[in-house]
């Protein structure tokens, strides 16, 4: 592969077809295979330091540990937080992430570190008498974010999900980053609690709105079926989860080109169940892989995923590979830059071991990639080796 000044891919392909220009920098791998950088579609590196802390097994009350551990966590934690998560990310030979979070730590991160990938900024709240400070604070924070973030980071807006974030709220932060242009993400469709709340005002989630005084939203068909409603549905729209969705369900993602970041794993761990994922691939829907944070798996392993994703829809190694790469810059709406090794793209890419012996079909070569389950080689990111550290002078 040759990368230029930029840090874009030049040429890539057999040794003997790539130009070596005098004076260019030779780095050599041998006995190891490029892979394009992987792409984690859904996590929260603010929430870093939480691993192991938050161990409920119902959801609801995770929630509640969450928001109280929120409370407590000053930005400090959330920034130390984001660095040692982008740097994991690195590690597992992921090179763009699409990261969520409250206080933006994670952009400024990115611009310490040369992190890249989408953060968006979750807008919460239920209660309608809050709306008009929440929306605030969401509008004072991305014209922030927007000014600090470095060049290959966009900033987007996600109102959390629809048991956090009241039809009020909801409306106006999707208004807003559709008229300026700017992705959107949504927990949908994630755990039953969530399906009782949308369909029947019943449930934790319902209870807890009523303690508070605040007024249920009306019932929809679905999650998801609430959020075409809410006019949330649609091609800048990353859905995470999308686990509870009926074959209508699928439809309805398919028909608004709406993506999904699936996240087998935490899913399991939450007892949430399975999403659909070869009913939504089937239909055609554009879907991408995502650890979600440390306080829901054990790691930011996307290759696991990757592994979890083809038990889950019976899938071929390659078709789990492509999930965590081109699956995911295509869910993100980047597939002109990253998701695959192509002359023009960005030169982000992780190196894994591999025995050179004898030729192998791109269905063993995925095999062997799932098969990883250690630290990359290297990962680099735009051409600059990101992991391991560069040390002075190199
Ligand atoms: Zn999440």
């Amino acid at each position: 592969m040759l990368v230029d000044a930029a840090g874009r891919i030049a040429a890539v392909g057999a040794d003997e077809a790539v130009p070596r220009p005098e004076g260019a920098r030779a780095v050599d791998y041998p006995d190891a295979l490029l892979l394009p950088g992987l792409i984690n579609a859904h996590t929260h590196l603010e929430l870093h330091g939480l691993r192991g802390q938050v161990e409920e097994a119902d959801f609801f009350s995770w929630i509640q540990h969450m928001r109280r551990a929120r409370e407590t966590a000053g930005a400090d934690d959330y920034l130390e937080g984001a660095r040692a998560g982008l740097r994991e990310c690195w590690s597992f030979g992921v090179t763009t992430v699409a990261d969520t979070g409250t206080s933006g730590a994670t952009v400024e991160a990115f611009a310490e570190l040369g992190g890249r990938g989408v953060y968006y900024q979750e807008a919460l709240g239920p209660d309608r008498r809050g709306t008009a400070r929440a929306f605030a604070e969401v509008i004072k924070s991305v014209d922030r974010l927007l000014e600090q973030a470095p060049a290959g980071v966009a900033i987007g807006v996600s109102p959390h999900a629809p048991y956090t974030v009241g039809p009020e709220l909801l409306a106006q932060a999707v208004g807003y980053a559709l008229e300026r242009g700017l992705p959107l993400a949504m927990h949908l469709a994630e755990s039953s609690a969530e399906v009782e709340f949308v369909t029947a005002g019943r449930g934790a989630f319902a209870d807890n709105w009523r303690e508070r005084g605040i007024p249920l939203p009306r019932p929809a068909r679905s999650p998801l079926a609430y959020a075409e409603v809410a006019g949330v549905l649609g091609p800048d729209l990353l859905a995470i989860h999308a686990v509870q969705a009926d074959p209508e369900d699928v439809a309805l993602l398919a028909e608004t080109d709406t993506a999904v970041a699936a996240c087998p794993r935490s899913n399991r761990r939450h007892g949430h169940g399975g999403l659909p994922l070869a009913e939504l691939l089937g239909a055609g829907v554009r879907v991408g892989l995502g650890t979600d944070s440390a306080a829901s798996v054990p790691d930011l392993d996307l290759l696991a995923e990757a592994r979890a994703a083809r038990e889950l829809a019976g899938l071929s190694a390659e078709e789990a590979v492509r999930l965590a790469t081109l699956g995911g810059a295509r869910a993100l709406g980047m597939e002109a830059e990253v998701g695959s090794l192509e002359a023009g793209k960005w030169a982000d890419f992780c190196v894994l071991p591999l025995e050179a012996s004898g030729t192998r079909d791109a269905g063993e070569v995925a095999g062997l990639v799932l098969e990883h389950r250690e630290d990359c080689l290297a990962t680099w990111v735009a051409g600059q080796r990101a992991h391991p550290e560069p040390g002075p002078g190199t």
